[in-house]
């Protein structure tokens, strides 16, 4: 599954999908480019969770907590909305990020809220582990 190249980001950017996450999941085969920012991957992340890309979900995962097995759940991504992000900038080597994510499933609407830590190694940023505030 994926997306149209000119269809509007999943993350809500604002940006296509080719222009904005797409280009980072593409870019996970082919090399680069890859999200320059922690913030940048977490969006990338989400839309690939939207697009049902688990390869770039994998791929992305750093390799101390990768999953052997990754099944996307079968729910409707809504909306991303990011709450806070500390550092994850271009020269850092490492980075939070607190997001809302919302979804639609056959139970109704829910959200995660998960405060996630990234790290930058070989210039490309992983996602670590999350936890759930409060
Ligand atoms: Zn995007």
């Amino acid at each position: 599954m994926t997306a149209p190249d000119d269809s509007r980001c999943p993350c809500l950017s604002g940006e296509t999908y080719g222009a904005c996450c797409g280009r980072f999941h593409a870019g996970l085969a082919a090399g680069g480019p890859h999200a320059a920012t922690a913030e940048a991957l977490m969006r990338s992340r989400y839309s690939a969770f939207a697009v049902g890309d688990a390869a770039y979900l994998r791929g992305t995962w750093h390799p101390s907590t990768r999953p052997d097995h990754l099944e996307l759940d079968d729910v409707t991504w809504r909306r991303l909305d990011i709450v806070r992000v500390v550092a994850g900038g271009p020269f850092d080597e490492a980075g939070v990020v607190e997001f809302v994510a919302h979804y639609r499933s056959d139970a109704g609407m829910g959200q995660v809220h998960e405060v996630s830590r990234f790290v930058r190694e070989d210039g490309r940023w992983f996602y670590v582990d999350g936890d759930q505030p409060g």
